[in-house]
């Protein structure tokens, strides 16, 4: 109803832009309002595909004068859907995919539409890197904005702590940049405040010297699930931080280079990253290496980003997803039991559960030094049913819920917002702890109508 309604008005937003304005009427439509997660079918009114700063604010101001709730789209990952809406408009910033390395000065600007690959690709001819997360599918806008945790963040912190600067368009449509010299408040926000302060067109990164590591998967039993879970959390706590790993219960995919007797075998895996000279990584990887005889060790020198793109096609778009998240200091060994029986159930092939470190460089911000605040736990964890089609989504649904509820007594008492549904305000405000007040009113200032609203909220104070 609201597109016909506007249908006469649109004319107006084409003329103003240089992208495209899709409509349901459009051919192009159907595939544009796709996201990642299938379980999200929302029909916007409008789709404002931005090819420029100029398009993303003559689309804020035309869904503003027509009253329209507004979304922001980056790489479209976010589980809960925060890169679309219902009759609103949609901002949709995947054609600004430009990347700009300074080598010299080992800087990189990227476009607000960017996924990981965009950077990697372009900072890798220069033996660089920008820390960024685990796949190279996701977006630079929300991963950034929420925080950022990934192969680098033991030794390089979180994306936030290289964000360098960011060009924004408010809500009353104005275009600021925000770095440490300018608008500091707005700065702050960003680094792990989501997307409820504007729209970030272009990112300021700071890369790092990072070309070929050492790393990969290796995979164990379950049976030796316990012991494996244990040795790596107290060697995590303690590694070099040229060395990362995370945790996972995962089941063995059906295709090569997976042996036809571990094929649909639910197992635990580490994925390593030594980013150290490469003569010491079979030294760094040793104690790793005896946790228990592995099953599976496919650990080796590669390039970066083919680390970063190992797991792309193990998490296509278009399956349905929902997860949980909790931030974790300590891992007890009543806690590494609960693991364990959970992992015993993994619900179908893609269900999943990942323990990401988030201690090393990630520990040197203090907790209200950026808005993201859990700086003193260890681990993120991330519970994730997921279903290909949808018919067993209340069963996955379910068993994340009890997966986690049985977690959260050990956790830290909050999450990390890029990993979670809509779980409303209290959910936000444990996220953030003694920063929300903080968040609020640099809310207030910058958008007191709560224009961004459709992401992990912050309600002007
Ligand atoms: C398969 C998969 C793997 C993941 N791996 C990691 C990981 O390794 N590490 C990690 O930290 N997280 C990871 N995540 C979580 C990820 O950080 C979030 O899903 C994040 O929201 C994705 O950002 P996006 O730009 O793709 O999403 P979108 O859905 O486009 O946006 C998410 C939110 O950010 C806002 N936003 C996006 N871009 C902009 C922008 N330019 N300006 C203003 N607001 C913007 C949106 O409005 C929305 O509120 C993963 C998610 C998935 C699905």
């Amino acid at each position: 109803m609201t597109a016909i309604r506007l249908e006469p008005r649109v004319a107006g937003l084409r003329s103003r832009m240089r992208g495209e304005v899709l409509t349901p009427v459009d051919d192009s439509y159907e595939a544009a309002r796709k996201v990642y997660n299938a379980a999200i079918d929302r029909r916007p009114a409008i789709i404002a595909r931005c090819v420029d700063a100029a398009d993303a604010i003559a689309a804020l101001r035309f869904a503003q004068e027509n009253h329209l709730p507004l979304a922001v789209r980056g790489g479209g990952h976010s589980a809960p859907g925060s890169c679309t809406c219902d009759d609103g408009l949609v901002v949709d910033l995947s054609h600004m995919r430009s990347v700009r390395v300074d080598p010299q000065n080992q800087t990189v600007r990227a476009e607000g539409g960017c996924v990981w690959g965009d950077v990697d690709h372009a900072t890798h001819a220069f033996g660089l890197a920008v820390p960024c997360g685990f796949v190279s599918t996701t977006g630079v806008g929300g991963l950034t904005l929420g925080g950022g945790i990934g192969y680098l963040t033991r030794r390089y912190g979180l994306t936030i702590d290289n964000l360098l600067g960011a060009d924004v368009v408010l809500a009353d449509g104005s275009y600021v940049r925000a770095s440490a010299d300018e608008n500091p408040d707005l700065f702050w926000a960003l680094r792990g405040g989501g997307g409820n302060f504007g729209i970030v067109t272009s990112f300021l990164f700071r890369a790092h010297p990072v070309h070929t590591v050492y790393g990969g998967p290796i995979f164990w039993p379950l049976s030796n699930g316990a012991e494996v879970l244990s040795q790596w959390r107290d060697f995590i706590l303690k590694a070099p931080e040229d060395l990362n790993g995370w945790f996972g219960f995962v089941t063995i995919p059906a295709t090569p280079p997976f042996p036809e007797r571990y094929r649909g075998e639910t197992m635990c895996v580490t994925t390593w990253c030594y980013t150290g000279d490469l003569s010491g990584a079979e030294s760094a990887l040793r104690p790793v290496r005896s946790f228990a005889p592995a099953a599976m060790d496919f650990c080796g020198p590669m390039a970066f980003p083919a680390l970063q793109s190992m797991f792309d096609a193990v998490h296509p778009p278009g399956l349905h997803w929902y997860w949980k998240a909790d931030f974790f200091r300590d891992l007890p060994e009543g806690a590494v039991d609960l693991h364990l029986r959970y992992a015993r159930t993994l619900p179908s092939a893609h269900s999943t559960m990942h323990l990401y470190p988030v201690n090393g460089a990630a520990h040197r911000a203090g907790r209200s030094e950026t808005a993201f605040s859990f700086r003193e736990a260890n681990f993120a964890e991330v519970i994730v049913g997921v279903d290909s089609d949808g018919s067993s989504g209340e069963r996955l649904r379910e068993w994340a819920r009890s997966y986690w509820s049985a977690l959260h007594p050990f956790s830290a008492g909050g999450a990390y917002v890029n990993m979670a549904m809509d779980e409303g305000e209290e959910f936000v405000r444990a996220a953030y702890r003694e920063n929300y007040p903080r968040l609020a009113r640099i809310k207030d200032a910058y958008d007191s109508g709560n224009t961004f609203r459709i992401n992990q909220n912050i309600e002007p104070a």
